[in-house]
């Protein structure tokens, strides 16, 4: 679990913005639900032979209650919306949320054991032209990041059905090759061979690659379902690939599923920035009504680490150097007026030379350094020093306030 440092708080905030403004400007709107919720509720939507629930769960026991810190928003989320009953009150309900989620993984670049997620939900809507927005959306917001290199991955899981024949269409496959695959796929065989198409283990991706795909298990609803989706990426212009290798960690999954992965040369082996899907019978399985979903989670520090996007540096806009005693207070009523005007500021009372005062106006990167000394106290003036255009003006104490707002704003134009 790491600290985040004020020096990295820039690009977070600009993630967290952007991410919000996106998701506003197609109507989501923001929910924050609990850290903590009954271990049973990630149990039932996650899955039991799942790598986050059977190893990664910080569960414990409180006053004989099971809880377990979020590893993911979405089972809190739904089990939210079947809480308040939303579907009672609107058709489609569209939230976001933001926030960190917990999982005792092995901790390596770009994956930690809390971290923090940017995730959207739609409930009530069946796609895929919502699917594809939401893919849409996300190239969208990366592209205004900077990330390089974003390659979008599409697959369809089907129904229930279709996954279920598949299921036994994969394990007669692989049962017969058994002893080819790892240790961990041979348990998996019983519990969830699904699971065996995402290892990482090169014995593994030798026999997967000739497996069969769920395609030719899918029924004609799913089939259309996700010829649509392709259908609206083309319409929108979003690139993509069909990769019918891709299945996710999490079971409750149906039809359309998705992967967003960037800045590789940066990422290695984790670069998957987004993932996400349909989860079209979890409302029901939570015990709500039959409500179509689907959503997506990213990992915010994967997107600090690809993001090429430049972030403003600076700590305040303006600094304040009181030079001599009876400039103090002079100083700090300056100050305060600059706040008032929406101007940040650090009025540096210590005292010390106008050398040393400079230089730690160049620290905290501020374009103007402004400059009372006693004489400056008594003729009413401050000397504005711009620090960008290297130059000094003599400005009335009356006129100060307006003449540093109007340099900055015109400066962040
Ligand atoms: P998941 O909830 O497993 O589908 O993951 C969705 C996204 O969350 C991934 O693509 C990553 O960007 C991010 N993510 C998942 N697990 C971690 C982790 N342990 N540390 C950092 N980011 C993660």
């Amino acid at each position: 679990m790491n600290d985040v440092l004020p020096d990295e708080m820039a690009r977070w905030h600009l993630i967290e913005r952007l991410f919000a403004e996106a998701a506003r400007s197609y109507g989501f709107r923001e929910i924050r639900t609990p850290i903590v919720e009954p271990t049973g509720l990630f149990v039932r939507t996650i899955g039991e032979a799942t790598d986050v629930v059977e190893k990664e769960m910080y569960s414990f026991t409180h006053r004989d209650e099971a809880l377990t810190l979020r590893p993911e928003a979405t089972a809190g989320v739904a089990r939210a919306y079947v809480e308040h009953r939303v579907h009672t009150l609107e058709p489609v309900t569209k939230w976001f949320c933001t926030g960190p989620m917990f999982r005792a993984e092995k901790p390596q670049r770009g994956r930690y054991r809390q971290f923090y997620q940017l995730d959207c939900e739609i409930f009530g809507d069946p796609g895929p032209g919502c699917d594809a927005e939401l893919i849409d959306m996300l190239v969208g917001l990366f592209d205004q990041l900077k990330i390089p290199d974003v390659r979008v991955l599409v697959n369809s899981i089907g129904g229930a059905e279709a996954r279920a024949r598949y299921r036994d269409g994969l394990v007669a496959f692989l049962e017969p090759r058994r002893e080819e695959l790892s240790a961990e796929s041979q348990r998996r065989l019983q519990t969830n061979p699904l699971r065996i198409l995402d290892s990482k283990d090169p014995r593994d991706k030798v026999v997967v690659a000739e497996a069969p795909t769920i395609e030719q298990y899918l029924s004609d609803d799913d089939r259309a379902h996700f010829d649509g989706l392709v259908r609206a990426l083309t319409a929108l212009g979003v690139p993509f690939t069909i990769d019918p290798h891709l299945v996710r960690g999490l079971d409750y999954y149906t039809r359309t599923l998705f992967e967003i992965k960037g800045a590789s040369a940066k990422l290695g082996a984790g670069d998957t920035l987004v993932g996400g899907g349909r989860y079209d019978n979890m409302i029901e399985e939570l015990g709500g009504p039959k409500v179509p979903a689907i959503g997506f989670a990213s990992g915010i520090e994967r997107l600090i680490i690809a993001s090429e996007a430049t972030v403003p540096g600076a700590i305040v806009d303006a600094y304040i150097a009181p030079l001599g005693a009876s400039a103090v207070e002079p100083a700090l009523v300056l100050g305060r007026d600059l706040r008032r005007e929406g101007v940040a500021v650090e009025v540096d009372s210590r005292g010390g030379s106008l050398k040393s005062q400079l230089r730690r106006a160049n620290a905290l990167s501020c374009g103007i350094a402004l400059i009372l000394g006693d004489s400056e106290v008594e003729s009413g003036t401050v000397q504005v020093k711009d620090l960008a255009a290297h130059t000094q003006d003599s400005i009335a104490r009356a006129e100060v306030v307006r003449f540093v707002s109007d340099r900055l704003k015109a400066r962040s134009r």
